[in-house]
Order: structure tokens, then C-alpha cells, then sequence
């Protein structure tokens, strides 16, 4: 056999089957599909008169849509250049071919075109068996053209009476996509696809009222006017310089009607190397984060592409809200691709820049202000040091720390505040911190006691960020108040003598051991300044940490159990005098189980029966 060399034919017949159905994997694409090219067809007429081609009046440019019910039409029309009968048989009976490219290169037009692939206008053939177009070309003398298809093959191509420029897409809605011939799904894909396209979109009309005059004589007036779907200019198109802050917060609710105004934004604008603009908002997050029913929504060349922007904005900004527009955005690829492609990952990391220098200048600017807004920033600014490398080294600059008394400092303004008083004998820097102000209150008073300065770290994300802190800067160290008495939470060098006898000690010790025998404690006896408590109940750091993460991993708490400490304080005068000194055996236990109790009262540890029988204990005493 010799060998042969071809290329592979397509045949119409074999594609347009393929076409109908996958295509897309939403049918409704279609209507996007369509505006888009009637946006286009506006969008080059305009940049036809700009460039003195088109001379005469263009008249309104408005696109329109309407449903005809009887006749089981939707008809796309616009007043953009149209087309001549050469250019429908080029442009319409050539699958995958467009003349976006073109355009712009004659022109030498902005690149405002959406078209690209020469496939959108197939798409009206998942949703009608005949497609008609009549269209009229801008060009002087210009005669209307019909087209008509009914996804064989075979077109009709004729002259037509047509009087304006522009075109006519008419569809014959097939039978299982009769949706698409009531009025709410249309209005409902319009604003959802077309909210902000640049040139006005009208469908139908709808009533206003207004009143004339005053009080209970006002008199109500209806007017019948356009129903205009869309807001053809945008915040995020203007000049940053232009706006006030009205207007930005003004969009925000005209994005999420009824959500709480935002904390601030950043207004993305950028034509090198790739193109951008848009508004990305840091909203008000409350604590517990919900749901997010609010999203960052992607649009290409103000079409809405979808609001699902994981691959194109780094993860901890999901959280953010507004919209960004690219026309470098692919409008119709898969995710992989999205995710290999060369723009997207430098749309991804431009974004994290921009937010990372709007932080910091808001920070240098008026750190009160910032300092005051940060509780409901942190989680995104937290999660973005953990995620993203390069957000780390920028925010470490204004990633703030808040103390007990209200306080805030970065991490390296922070380390040279303790430094002095909370390095360890291993020359760590301690970092202490509480996550429950009210709870841990006298493990927070303890260590103030002692000197220290202490953190509040109570967001979920915290653990993980304290984590990453101490990962990333080998000299810091966190040590939550609980996690030990006041005198070890710091491991210094120094010692405390002991009040007691060494065999004092002991009985102390086995006296509690014997007593608290079920409570299954591990018991330490300690010389501890005289300050504080005489039974404390301590959560060592490391092993609670790790519960944590178990915890937050979702793997339950059945895994571990909680690990506590007993500590009794052997300096403390109540244990080394009046314990020490009691006759009755039966007192000292009782003794042992009350200083016990007022331990797990500090701990948030007595409750139900335990904590009835210790008031009633308590009553006794006081009586
Ligand atoms: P694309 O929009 O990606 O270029 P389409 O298949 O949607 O591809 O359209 C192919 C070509 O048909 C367009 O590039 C344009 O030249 C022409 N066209 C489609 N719709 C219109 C319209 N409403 N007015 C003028 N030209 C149109």
C-alpha cells in the first residue's frame, strides 16, 4: 500500500447533530450567545463611526428581545452593522468561523469584541429547529438579506424587505425547549447574563408609578415605559478617580441587594500584560462563617461568564465579593483548561498583589481605622498567610495582633514588646495568648500578675495561624494561658524553694492521690509563688493542639480524650500551712474535694450534680 497524506474533512451533516446537544452543557448559553453577537455587531458599528467610516445618523442602537407566543418565536434584533449577502454566507454557513479577528485588525479596534470561535450563533440550534436571520449591512445601498435553516444542512438564502440596518434572529423554539417562550425565564436569563453588557437590552415594557401632589390627594400615575434589563456603564468600567465612595458602596448593593454595606475595595485596572478591571469588595463577615451566598462573579467584556472563580482567584479571596472582568478570560472553556492557562495564572497572582498593597496602604494611612476594621478581615488576611507564600511575606507587615487590653501590634512590633520579659531559658520568645476572654479570666489575671502580656486569639482560624506563625519564624512560640501555671508558662531558669519538708510533700501529694483517686488525674506537686491558686487544673499546650486539629479535621473527639493536669501549688499557704496542720483525716478529704472543685469551677469543668453539691457545700460554710 502506499502511503497518503489528507486532511480530515468535517461534514456539516456530522456536526450539527454534535452541536445540538453538547455544545454547551446549559442550552440557555444560547441567549447569551446571541446578545453577545448583536453587542458585537453595535460595538463595531460604533467603532465604525468613530473612525469616520460611517458618516450618516446610526439613530438608537437599543438591542431587543421579544416572544412571540402564537407564533412560537424569540427574536434577537439589533441595529448594529449587519450583514451583506456575501458576509452571511461567509460568516453564517461556516461553522466555526468569525469574524471578530478580523475586525479587529482592520480596524485596529480596541479588543472589546466577545466573539471568538465562530460557534456561538449554533448554539440557537439547541433550542429551535429553524433559525431565520434578516439582515440589512450599514453600507450605503446595502439590500436586506433572509437566511433560514432548520439544522439541516441545506440554508435558503434570499433577498428580504428590510427597511433599517441591523438583524433579525429569529428562533423557532423547538418542542422540548418551550421554557424558553415565557417571559419570567427570559427576564430571569437576561439579568443573569446581561446585566451589565454595554448596549442597552429592552424586553417588552413595564409600569412605573409616580404621584402628583401631595398627602392622601396624591395622585397616583402609571406610565407604560421601556423595560431596559441592563446598566450599560458599570462602577467597575469608570475611572477609579471619578468615583466616590457612594458609588462604589451604591454597586455593592446593586450587586447584593439588602446585604450589609462592605469595609472597603479595591478597584482592579490593568492593561498590561493581560486585560482587567474590576471591584473586589471585603465584605462584612460575621464570626461564625456562613455560607456564602454572595460570590465574586467573572464577566468577559461585561458578559456574565459564572460565579464560580476558584480557578482564577487565588482560594482565600473567594471569600471576597465583586466582579471581575477580563476579556482574556476564555468565555467558553473547560476547567482544566482555565487552570493550565497562562493568563489566569497571572490574573491570579496580580489579584493577590493588589489586595496585599490595598491593605498595606490602608494600614500606613490610618492605622486606627484599619486597626478597628481588622477583627472582620482577619479570617481572609489569616487564611491567605497560611495558603499563599507570597501573600505571607506581605502581610506579615500588616497582619495585626490584638492583647487583653485592646491593643494591637504586628508580629514584629509584638516581639519586641515581650521580648525582654518572655523569652525562655531555651531563648524561644513566648507568645501567650486565651482564646475565651471570660472564660480563662483568672488564668489571663494570673499572668498579667506575673508581668506578662497576654493575646486574644479567638477566631476558628487561629489555631492554624498560630500554627503557621510558629512555623514560619523559628523564635516564637505560642503558650495559651491554661496550659500551665502562671510560673511555668514561661520555662525560665529559675526556682522556687519549697515551704515544705520533703516529706510533707509526699503526704501531700499521696493525701490528694488517695482522695481524687477516680477523678484519674495525673497529680503534680509544685512550689509555685504563693500568688497562685493552690489546686489548679491546667491543659497542657501541645497535646490540646493536637485535639484540636483532630477536632477540626472533623475526626471527633472520641479519638482523644481531654487531657488535663493537676497541679497543687505546694507554696500556697492554704496547702503548705492549714492542710498540712489539720488533725481530722475526714477534713482534709474535705478539704482536698473543695480546693478540687473550686479548681474545675475555674476550669468550666463542675457542672450538673458535682456543681449542686458544691453550693450546697459552700452554704454550709458561710452559715
Ligand atoms: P463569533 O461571535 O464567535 O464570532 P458566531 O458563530 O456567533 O461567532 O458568529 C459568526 C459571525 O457571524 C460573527 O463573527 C459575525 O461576523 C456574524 N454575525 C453573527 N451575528 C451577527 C449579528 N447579529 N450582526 C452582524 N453579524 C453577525
Amino acid at each position: 500500500m502506499t502511503m497518503e497524506k489528507g486532511s480530515i474533512s468535517v461534514q456539516s451533516q456530522n456536526i450539527f447533530p454534535i452541536i445540538k446537544k453538547f455544545l454547551y452543557a446549559d442550552h440557555d448559553i444560547f441567549l447569551r450567545e446571541l446578545i453577545s453577537n448583536a453587542i458585537d455587531a453595535t460595538q463595531k458599528l460604533k467603532t465604525l463611526v468613530n473612525k469616520g467610516v460611517v458618516k450618516s445618523e446610526i439613530g438608537d442602537l437599543t438591542i431587543e428581545v421579544v416572544i412571540d407566543e402564537e407564533a412560537k418565536t424569540l427574536t434577537i434584533k439589533d441595529r448594529g452593522i449587519g450583514m451583506s449577502e456575501d458576509e452571511v454566507k461567509k460568516y453564517l454557513n461556516q461553522v466555526a468561523f468569525s469574524s471578530a479577528e478580523e475586525f479587529v485588525k482592520k480596524y485596529k479596534a480596541e479588543n472589546t469584541i466577545i466573539g471568538h470561535f465562530g460557534l456561538g450563533f449554533y448554539s440557537a440550534f439547541m433550542v429551535a429547529d429553524k433559525v431565520e436571520v434578516v439582515t440589512k449591512s450599514y453600507r450605503r445601498n446595502a439590500k436586506a438579506t433572509r437566511w433560514e435553516c432548520v439544522g439541516e444542512p441545506e440554508y435558503i438564502i434570499e433577498e428580504a424587505d428590510r427597511k433599517d440596518r441591523g438583524t433579525d434572529v429569529i428562533l423557532h423554539i423547538n418542542e422540548e425547549s418551550q421554557e424558553f417562550l415565557e417571559k419570567a425565564r427570559i427576564e430571569n436569563l437576561l439579568k443573569k447574563y446581561c446585566r451589565f453588557l454595554p448596549v442597552a437590552i429592552k424586553f417588552g415594557t413595564k409600569t412605573e408609578t409616580s404621584y402628583e401632589g401631595e398627602g392622601e390627594d396624591a395622585k397616583e400615575i402609571k406610565t407604560e415605559v421601556d423595560n431596559i434589563i441592563n446598566n450599560t456603564n458599570p462602577t467597575w468600567k469608570k475611572s477609579p478617580a471619578s468615583l466616590k465612595d457612594e458609588d462604589y458602596k451604591n454597586f455593592y448593593e446593586e450587586l447584593y441587594p439588602f446585604s450589609q454595606p462592605p469595609l472597603f475595595w479595591i478597584h482592579l485596572n490593568i492593561d498590561f500584560p493581560f486585560n482587567l478591571t474590576g471591584i473586589l469588595y471585603f465584605p462584612k463577615l460575621s464570626q461564625q462563617l456562613e455560607v456564602q451566598k454572595n460570590k465574586i462573579q467573572l464577566y468577559s467584556n461585561q458578559v456574565y461568564v459564572t460565579d464560580d472563580v476558584k480557578d482564577i482567584v487565588p482560594e482565600f479571596l473567594t471569600l471576597m465579593h465583586g466582579v471581575i472582568d477580563s476579556p482574556d478570560i476564555p468565555l467558553n472553556v473547560s476547567r482544566s483548561y482555565l487552570q493550565s492557562d497562562h493568563n489566569v495564572k497571572k490574573i491570579t497572582g496580580y489579584i493577590t498583589k493588589k489586595v496585599a498593597e490595598k491593605l498595606q496602604s490602608l494600614f500606613k494611612k490610618d492605622r486606627e481605622l484599619y486597626a478597628s476594621k481588622w477583627e472582620e478581615i482577619a479570617p481572609i488576611v489569616k487564611y491567605g498567610m497560611i495558603t499563599e507564600e507570597k501573600f505571607y511575606d506581605k502581610a506579615k507587615k500588616f497582619a495585626l495582633l490584638k492583647n487583653t487590653e485592646g491593643e494591637n501590634f504586628t508580629v514584629e512590633e509584638y516581639q519586641e514588646k515581650v521580648k525582654a520579659n518572655q523569652t525562655d531559658k531555651h531563648g524561644k520568645i513566648v507568645f501567650l495568648y486565651a482564646n475565651q476572654e471570660t472564660d480563662q479570666n483568672t488564668f489571663i489575671a494570673a499572668a498579667k500578675n506575673r508581668g506578662y502580656d497576654v493575646l486574644l486569639l479567638d477566631q476558628i482560624i487561629d489555631n492554624h495561624f498560630i500554627q503557621h506563625l510558629e512555623y514560619k519564624s523559628d523564635n516564637i512560640l505560642f503558650v495559651r494561658v491554661d496550659s500551665d501555671t502562671a510560673d511555668n508558662l514561661i520555662q525560665k531558669d529559675e526556682t522556687v524553694e519549697s515551704v515544705l519538708s520533703e516529706k510533707d510533700q509526699e503526704k501531700v501529694k499521696s493525701l490528694f492521690e488517695t482522695v481524687l483517686k477516680k477523678e484519674g488525674h495525673t497529680i503534680q506537686l509544685k512550689p509555685l509563688s504563693a500568688e497562685d491558686h493552690p489546686v489548679m487544673i491546667t491543659r497542657p499546650e501541645f497535646m490540646r493542639r493536637m485535639q484540636e486539629m483532630q477536632r477540626l479535621q472533623g475526626m471527633g473527639n472520641a479519638q482523644m480524650p481531654e487531657i488535663h493536669q493537676l497541679v497543687i501549688n505546694s507554696n500556697h499557704p492554704l496547702i503548705a500551712d492549714k492542710l498540712v496542720k489539720m488533725k481530722s483525716e475526714e477534713k482534709k478529704e474535705d478539704f482536698v474535694k473543695y480546693l478540687y472543685d473550686l479548681a474545675r469551677l475555674n476550669q468550666q469543668m463542675l457542672k450538673g450534680a458535682d456543681l449542686s453539691a458544691f453550693i450546697n457545700r459552700s452554704l454550709e460554710f458561710v452559715s
